[in-house]
């Protein structure tokens, strides 16, 4: 795997795709910069081996150039950031970007217009990454959000480098750290699988299997297995036409010696509201009229045991709705036992959508070893799939 440690960027231009994709405010400030402080590391190595930058990314899911998608906005943070006057190209390709990163001098960065200002971007257009890879030398992939999609920026310019190309700090990262939790595994591995839909979940949990000794199905997902064997889930949220597919995915995991845990008890209130009134019930034994919102106690002790014999841990998915305070405290417990086992010396990876979230928001995300900064691709590595991305470099 060659990354940018592997290369001395002296004298050469590096065409670095990041995922600079950041919410702006009404007013066109960045509210919230960990994606550029994430490309920090890998944009800083190549300037203080005597490089310069080109930076290009995407920027929300414009229809055509329209200025509220402008990386315009941006500049200034990533000049804060990254303690250099960053230059900007108002167009991606073409005669402005052309002269914009022929003229850059070592030690310059240089920010291009949004990819998505122009539709051969996600089209994967091989002509228009042909125009990309006569900014630079060398490409770096860096952004692991889009390393799932073909497009034109993230995989197919790859082929005009085939030996001018290499990952990022921050991808070379997420692919360790998911290669740490489904090969290079010490056991015994936990994953823990929550949210609120096992049909979103049923290709890693079928992925899985093969690599764990533990699985917690936890939060909205654990009533479709629950009312498949026979329990009383009230009006708890429930895929009925996954029954089936529950029961099936238990057998599996017996077959092979993967323990299935289930929380055996749950918060269960008669409103889906912060203000609702709730009891605790054994989660195969909810009244008529309440739902399951989120870990009951005994569970929330039954899982801090396994999490905290575990060697590796791979958590996707709240334990309950975890955006309700009132219903967030199982999901926090969940949080706390990891941490603890972390400092124990476990590895513990949190990747995929929510639970990101839920990291950052109870103040997580120092204490595992490693947040997942990719949603989608994220959950399709855990999928077994191989990225476009990471295969276009590989290559
Ligand atoms: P996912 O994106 O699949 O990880 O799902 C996350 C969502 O699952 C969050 O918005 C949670 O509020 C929701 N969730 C978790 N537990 C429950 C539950 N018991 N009932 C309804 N929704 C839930």
């Amino acid at each position: 795997m060659k990354t940018i440690q592997d290369i001395n960027f002296e004298g050469k231009k590096a065409l670095i795709r990041v995922d600079f994709n950041v919410p702006l405010d009404e007013n066109f400030k960045v509210t919230d910069a960990t994606r550029i402080e994430a490309a920090k590391p890998t944009i800083i190595k190549i300037l203080e081996d005597g490089g310069a930058v080109v930076l290009m990314s995407h920027l929300g899911r414009p229809k055509g150039a329209e200025v509220k998608f402008s990386l315009q906005h941006i500049v200034e943070k990533v000049s804060e950031i990254l303690g250099v006057q960053v230059k900007f190209a108002s167009n991606c390709v073409g005669e402005v970007a052309e002269s914009a990163a022929f003229n850059l001098k070592m030690g310059e960065v240089l920010l291009l217009e949004n990819l998505r200002f122009h539709a051969e971007e996600t089209k994967g257009d091989i002509e228009f990454a042909k125009q990309l890879s006569k900014l630079g030398d060398v490409y770096v992939n860096d952004a692991f959000g889009t390393a799932h999609r073909a497009h034109a920026s993230t995989t197919i310019v790859a082929q005009f480098f085939p030996n001018n190309k290499c990952f990022g700090n921050l991808l070379a990262q997420e692919i360790i750290s998911i290669k740490k939790v489904l090969e290079d595994s010490e056991k015994p591995v936990l994953a823990i699988l929550g949210g609120a839909k096992v049909s979103s979940k049923i290709t890693i949990i079928e992925n899985i299997l093969d690599k764990v000794d533990h699985l917690i199905i936890g939060g909205g997902m654990s009533f479709t297995f629950v009312k498949a064997q026979g329990g009383k889930i009230g009006k708890s949220i429930c895929e009925d036409d996954k029954q089936a597919l529950a029961l099936d995915i238990l057998k599996q995991a017996k077959e092979k010696g993967v323990q299935v845990h289930i929380p055996v008890d749950v918060v269960a209130a008669d409103d889906f509201s912060n203000d609702a009134n709730t009891q605790i019930c054994d989660i195969y034994n909810i009244p008529d009229g309440w739902e399951g919102v989120d870990a009951g106690p005994k569970s929330r002790e039954i899982f801090d045991k396994i999490v905290n014999e575990s060697k590796t841990i791979l958590w996707n998915g709240p334990l309950g709705v975890f955006e309700m305070e009132s219903f967030a405290q199982g999901t926090i417990a969940l949080g706390n036992s990891i941490a603890n086992a972390t400092k124990n010396g476990t590895f513990s990876l949190v990747g995929g959508g929510d639970s990101v979230a839920a990291v950052k928001q109870f103040g997580f995300q120092d204490k595992v070893s490693y947040v997942s900064t990719g949603g989608g691709a994220m959950l399709e590595s855990l999928e077994g799939k191989t990225l476009p991305g990471i295969e276009a470099i590989l290559k």
